[in-house]
């Protein structure tokens, strides 16, 4: 089994299913799970793509020691020239001179394939030829695919394809095969896409004597329009979500989730059951659809399930600022990790991911909260003013400065002027963390103090001269 990227950009989800699904199935069959990184198309790759998909991978729980490799593409350039000359040899390539236009000028047709009109002249290896496959006129391909049956391909409908370039470079097709081959690839698992190529791998595997792997094209993944997953349009790198507090639990239970299912209507699990019940022959091969909406309400979930130190652990880079997630407008001395440890269980059922840590607390690490305008001016009406001296009032006399206590003057405050407890406290909620919603208002007041609750509330009172 192999997993094979090209390190051409941002690690697509896409990928993290198939490389997950190769690696259990790999696991299950007691097989080697192979890394190969393609790399020979020099132009688009960059070595940062390449360790950026190797930690991802490390992420979702592939360790660096649970495979071979990585293994790369380019280090077997004189593997893949040596296979263009043994087909060349024997016959099954030949060379061709044909540019695109002349080739377009006898089909009469963009679309049309190459026309075969080099087959037959014998030309010698030369600067510009391409060396083409010379596929069969008649028969079929069958490709077994553990997915999708016995997908089967009319032979003449398969055009001799170019194998190397004018310069004699390999192309991909080639390149893939014969990798596969000498890495002694058993089972390609890879994705939808790669479907039309495979009857003419199959066909180079044919050609270079070699019985050719079982198949498993996994299906696309789609966005809720039905769409492939696109970079430009969909959040689709892997790191996006990791940078944003996906647990790599949740998002590996989530991607093993597209076209596949544990038994007993369960999509939750833990991630031995998935390693047992996982089926390849199970997946389903229609488009399978990406919904970040599902995904969030089951990193919430994992969330939830945290004991509570390791969320508080969880949290953490999000409010220090580390590696690649940035730091929060505060400065990391300021972090105070009693207060965080304090509030962290209010705030672990409320949010969906880990960066929404952030708005939930950074009141209690900043100085003065940072003020969102249009929560103030929902607050602040009417009465505010008076509102705020009282609580300033009450609290200043307050003996305990505990959650009850801080919640029963409130609601005392409130009673005198006709105003339920939810009215009352907004604008004190407002003047102390700068925001209408968050975590439970008394809680986070016994523990932001005295001192500092009565900072900012009068500082509000003030504004509201
Ligand atoms: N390098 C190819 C890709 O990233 C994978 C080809 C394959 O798995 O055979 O799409």
């Amino acid at each position: 089994m192999r997993f094979a990227p090209s390190p051409t950009g941002m690690f697509h989800v896409g990928g993290a299913r198939s490389a997950l699904q190769n690696w259990i199935f790999a696991k299950q069959q007691g097989g080697v799970f192979v890394l190969r990184v393609e790399d020979t198309d020099a132009a688009r790759n960059k070595p940062e793509w390449t360790e950026g998909i190797l930690s991802a991978l490390e992420w979702i729980g592939i360790a660096r020691d649970t495979y071979e490799g990585p293994y790369f593409q380019s280090a077997y350039a004189g593997e893949h020239r040596a296979a263009a000359g043994r087909l060349y040899d024997a016959g099954r390539a030949y060379y061709c001179d044909c540019t695109r236009e002349a080739v377009q000028a006898r089909t009469g047709s963009q679309y049309q394939g190459y026309d075969g009109f080099c087959r037959d002249r014998g030309l010698p290896p030369g600067e510009g030829r391409a060396l083409r496959f010379r596929t069969p006129d008649e028969g079929t391909t069958v490709v077994v695919d553990l997915i999708r049956g016995e997908p089967t391909f009319e032979n003449k409908l398969i055009e001799d394809f170019v194998i190397a370039r004018g310069d004699g470079s390999p192309v991909f097709l080639l390149a893939n095969v014969v990798d596969d081959l000498t890495m002694g690839i058993t089972h390609v698992i890879r994705a939808e896409e790669h479907l039309p190529n495979t009857p003419k791998q199959q066909l180079l595997w044919d050609a270079l004597g070699v019985k050719p792997p079982v198949w498993a094209h996994v299906p696309v993944v789609v966005n809720e329009k039905r769409q492939k997953l696109s970079k430009r349009r969909d959040k689709v790198a892997l790191e996006a979500y990791r940078d944003e507090g996906y647990l790599a639990a949740a998002m590996r239970n989530y991607l093993m989730l597209l076209g596949w299912a544990p038994s007993g209507d369960r999509e939750i699990v833990p991630w031995s059951v998935i390693e047992e019940e996982f089926r390849l022959t199970e997946v389903n091969p229609s488009p399978a659809f990406f919904d970040e909406k599902k995904l969030r309400a089951f990193n919430g979930e994992y969330i939830r399930a945290l004991p509570v130190d390791e969320f508080v652990a969880a949290c953490r880079p999000w409010l220090t600022g580390t590696g690649t997630i940035a730091p929060p407008p505060w400065q990391p001395e300021e972090f105070d990790a009693d207060a965080f440890a304090a509030v962290a269980p209010l705030a672990q059922t409320r949010i969906a991911v880990l960066s929404e840590i952030v708005p939930n607390v950074d009141f209690l690490f900043l100085a003065d909260p940072l003020i969102d305008e249009a929560a103030w001016a929902k607050a602040m009406k009417e009465g505010a003013a008076e509102l705020l001296d009282a609580a300033v009032a009450g609290y200043t006399a307050l003996e305990s400065w505990d959650a009850e206590s801080l919640k029963s003057t409130l609601e005392a405050v409130g009673a005198e002027r006709g105003l339920k407890l939810g009215k009352a406290q907004a604008p004190v909620r407002v003047a102390v963390t700068g925001r209408t919603v968050g975590l439970p208002l008394f809680e986070s007041l016994e523990v932001l103090g005295r001192e500092r609750t009565l900072a900012r509330l009068r500082a509000a009172r003030l504004r509201l001269v």
